[in-house]
């Protein structure tokens, strides 16, 4: 993960492709989160107060669009959305894919210590 992440325009869309049972995992996912809302997620996942990666503080910050709230580690610039109640309106393929990515991190991170 790089720290230039910082300086790139993180409401950018990006492209990729993924096998179909990928896809429809995610479809499914999509579907779960709007209906169960997001406030099923764990806190942890939603609004972490430190990185899964390196285990430092996150700090908060918005875009110029305004869109959304994020949060970034100014230690290994890992950066995710801050998933609040308000962000359930807009959820997509793309927040489920994203979601689910920060869960992955959290488990595959999980009981390492912080390194600075
Ligand atoms: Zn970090």
């Amino acid at each position: 993960m790089s720290t230039n992440l910082a300086l790139k325009d993180v409401e950018a869309y990006k492209t990729i492709k993924v096998p179909l049972w990928v896809y429809e995992n995610a479809k499914e996912a999509e579907l779960a989160l709007i209906k169960k809302g997001v406030t099923q997620i764990p806190g942890d996942v939603r609004e972490p107060q430190t990185c899964p990666i390196c285990k430092s503080g996150l700090e908060p910050f918005v875009t110029e669009k305004r869109a959304h709230e994020y949060l970034r580690c100014p230690h290994c610039g890992y950066t995710q959305q801050r998933f609040t109640d308000r962000s359930g309106e807009g959820i997509v393929l793309g927040t489920a894919i994203g979601m689910g990515l920060v869960y992955f991190l959290n488990g595959l991170f999980k009981g390492s210590t912080r390194h600075d």
